[in-house]
């Protein structure tokens, strides 16, 4: 907590007040270069997919690369997706423009190009000359079934034979098990394998899953949206707090600016959700509702859903809610 004092004096330094909490220091973007992707993952929670739309051009990368600069503080800049191989000419130049700032860069890949270990370090290499810092590949069952020498592994290796940082992401289809933390909590059963109820997940994972009480989930469990260390920009200009929950537009206001003016407790959906999560942003805005929902997540998407043209700013692309 920011906390000031009233005034100099040592006696009134004794007294403090809590100041309206606006504006933001990010240390990281994370461009979704493109929501088109090899796959149509169930637990996708940006429904990508090989016909999805909207990828970043270079001059679109540069500007919000200009931003980040004149921002401050921005030490990471990740490119994911989607599938950020798809558009590897604008991948490596954006790499290789973040590079030129300053930046430590990462991406995020399912690593479909990888036929072999030899192709996989083709690939790699360039990035590797980059000066890359973090190359993050998807290995599991939703992006490669059950095969047990998947491209992802392959990538791995050729990573590793390069001396890039690597490390694999594994979001597994989800289980029921039971819970063994705190008194509450014990036998209680809980949602195992990894997987968010946003996006596609929603559609496709969350049936048959047992579901809690909508007036238990009072808070947000993933995002700092008081406080967010970093957020997801798309071609588009949306700046995304979550997936599909916006801080605004930075082709309408420039990304500097929207962080500055941040206002989270003024925000429609993130004020509602930082004060008593998906509950009160369904009491907050009257909005009708299911008795029980799976967590958190799945309430909050639910909602926000039912929010989307009430808010279009806040609230996009309708593409990341599986709408055109
Ligand atoms: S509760 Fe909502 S804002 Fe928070 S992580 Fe889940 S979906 Fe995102």
């Amino acid at each position: 907590m920011d906390l000031v004092p009233l005034c100099g004096n040592p006696i009134s330094m004794l007294l403090w007040i809590e100041p309206e909490r606006r504006g933001v220091m990010l240390k990281g973007l994370h461009f979704l270069l493109t929501y088109a992707c090899t796959l149509e993952c169930d637990h996708c929670f940006v429904y990508g997919s090989p016909t999805a739309p909207g990828t970043f051009s270079v001059s679109q990368i540069r500007e919000a690369l200009d931003e980040a600069v004149r921002m401050g503080g921005i030490e990471w800049i990740y490119f994911e997706g989607g599938e950020p191989f798809l558009y590897y000419a604008l991948l490596l130049e954006g790499l290789r423009l973040a590079g030129v700032m300053g930046f430590k860069t990462g991406v995020v890949t399912n690593a479909y190009f990888a036929t072999t270990e030899e192709d996989a370090e083709l690939w790699l290499y360039p990035l590797a000359e980059s000066g890359l810092a973090d190359c993050a590949i998807s290995d599991d069952a939703f992006h490669f079934g059950t095969e047990q020498e998947t491209p992802a592994k392959r990538a791995l290796r050729a990573a590793r034979r390069l001396g890039l940082s690597s490390d694999t992401i594994c979001i597994e289809q989800p289980t029921v098990g039971v819970a063994s933390r705190g008194a509450d909590e014990r036998g209680a059963p809980i949602i195992q394998g990894g997987a968010m109820f946003r996006g596609r997940a929603v559609e496709k994972l969350a049936a048959g899953l047992p579901r809690r009480p909508w007036h238990e989930l009072t808070d947000c469990p993933y995002e700092d949206l008081a406080a967010p260390g970093r957020v997801h920009l798309d071609a588009y200009g949306n700046v995304h707090l979550c997936q599909g929950l916006c801080m605004g537009n930075m082709w309408q206001t420039p990304l500097s600016e929207l962080a500055e003016n941040y206002d989270p407790q003024a925000h429609p959906i993130c004020g509602p959700l930082l004060r008593g999560g998906p509950a009160r942003l369904a009491e907050e805005h009257a909005l009708p509702h299911a008795d029980a929902y799976v967590d958190a997540c799945h309430f909050c998407y639910a909602l926000r859903l039912s929010l989307l043209d009430r808010f279009p700013q806040c609230l996009a692309p309708r593409q990341v809610y599986g709408l055109r």
